[in-house]
């Protein structure tokens, strides 16, 4: 008999594409003795499948289940439990969906400080969020995360629940989204005094992106009384925003000063070495094996968005297992090329020389001069190596805008300078970083 989970990827399998099905859908087992009519268990074989399945086709999956049996149920992607002997999974769900209200947050179990990579960008929110973990509702509170995407506010909220909830302490986790279906459908239920009890005796509340908040009236006055309840048991509570509280419009003005009670803290995009450390840090929580030139050469590929190594490493690792060689750093390349091509379609050399002389404080016109100054000859030689491999210029056209005598001077100059990359890694990594900027700025 085909149970209903198979039914439900076999439909799933007529929506999506074929690739998508074939290298990670159909990995998927369903877990029958687990799941209920409101829960839809599938085990994945590997954190990183289960992930991306999680965040891509969850909704999708519930919907279709909604639509075969009637009740939309949450969908959780969890991850075979390899050690066991027994094709047991790990109850560990990887992040909550749609469906009737949890018992408690579901936290994906990665977030944790452990798992967190600590620089110089993101300190000053790691050590408040560690503070408020150690002592919830008494050190700041609220705490106000806010930074730009894929910054890593989810994971350090998600650290603290995470903490708290091994501690038998009541967790929810909710998106303003969520808050607001929650709120709507106990209204109209009649069920109020549920919701506020809900919401109002947990030992931590978290609210992710608390920025849509805005503009709507009606939940941000029930979010109100939820906020000062909570406040005034020392419960903790832990919002984060991508701006701080004062740049959030259409918000009042009563929330805006109560979410500077406590404590706010920002996170910056990652230094170079800190995305170095966190490639690593998801190679090893995802058992993907990467020598040093691929991490390297990662991380010049991801802009700020640190969400981004997750979907690469995935796609490295999905090719490799498809074609059962190792991850080198051609393989990566190669891989990861038609990624770079389409950023690089709108560069020209201009946007590199105004990003080269910015960085390396050297004046546009001095980098076209004849000038023999040690750091202009630096500048120049980048500048017409990433004009080479970034736009579709010809030697002779870049002979001609760098002022120089013919393409054979341009040729050389692409000589020495991979010379020096393969020498100096260091000047290789800045090389690529420039790259790598001058890619995400064009695409924007
Ligand atoms: P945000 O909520 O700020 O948009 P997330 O918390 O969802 O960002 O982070 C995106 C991804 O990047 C997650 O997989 C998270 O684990 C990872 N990440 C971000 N910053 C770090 C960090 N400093 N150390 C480890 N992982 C990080
Ligand atoms: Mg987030």
């Amino acid at each position: 008999m085909n149970s209903i989970g198979a039914t439900v990827l076999q439909m799933l399998k007529n929506e999506i594409n074929e690739v998508d099905y074939q290298r990670y859908i159909k990995q998927l087992t369903f877990n029958s003795e687990d799941s209920k009519s409101n829960l839809a268990i599938y085990n994945a074989p590997n954190p990183l499948i289960a992930n991306w399945i999680q965040t891509k086709y969850a909704d999708k999956i519930s919907h279709l289940f909604e639509i075969k049996t009637g009740v939309k149920p949450i969908v959780s992607i969890c991850v075979k439990n390899t050690k066991s002997d027994k094709s047991s999974t790990t109850s560990q769900p990887l992040q909550q969906h749609s469906g009737e209200k949890p018992p408690v947050a579901l936290l994906n179990p990665s977030y944790t400080f452990n798992n967190f990579v600590v620089g110089g960008s993101n300190n000053f929110a790691f050590v408040a969020a560690k503070n408020v973990s150690e002592k919830p509702g008494i050190v700041y509170n609220p705490l106000f995360i806010y930074g730009g995407v894929g910054l890593g506010k989810t994971h350090l909220m998600q650290a603290v629940g995470n903490v708290m909830l091994s501690q038998g302490k009541t967790v929810i986790y909710t998106s303003v989204e969520q808050f607001l279906n929650d709120f709507s459908r106990h209204l109209s239920n009649r069920t109020m005094d549920r919701f506020k009890d809900k919401y109002r005796k947990c030992d931590l509340l978290l609210i992710d992106d608390i920025q849509f908040l805005s503009g709507k009236n009606q939940i941000q006055e029930e979010f109100f009384h939820t906020f000062e309840a909570l406040r005034n048991e020392n419960k903790q509570i832990i919002i984060t925003s991508d701006k701080h509280p004062k740049k959030i419009g259409g918000l009042e003005e009563r929330l805006k000063s109560r979410f500077e009670w406590g404590l706010v803290a920002d996170i910056q995009p990652p230094e170079l070495e800190t995305k170095i450390e966190i490639i690593k840090k998801k190679c090893e929580i995802n058992r993907v094996k990467l020598d040093r030139e691929v991490i390297n050469y990662v991380a010049t590929i991801i802009e700020n968005n640190t969400r981004e190594i997750e979907g690469i490493l995935s796609k490295l690792n999905a090719y490799s297992q498809l074609m059962g060689v190792d991850i080198n750093i051609e393989f990566a390349r190669n891989v990861l090329k038609e990624q770079l091509a389409e950023k690089r379609l709108n560069i020209t050399i201009d946007t590199i020389m105004d990003i080269v002389s910015k960085e390396l404080n050297v004046k546009p016109s001095e980098i076209r001069s004849k000038s023999r100054n040690s750091n202009i000859v630096y500048a120049r030689r980048i500048a017409i190596y990433l004009s080479r491999n970034l736009t579709p210029n010809s030697m002779p056209q870049l002979a001609h805008y760098f002022g120089m005598k013919d393409h054979t001077a341009v040729s050389h100059t692409m000589k020495k300078i991979q010379e020096i990359m393969k020498n100096d890694e260091d000047f290789k990594i800045k090389v690529d970083e420039l790259a790598n900027k001058i890619s995400s700025m064009t695409n924007e």
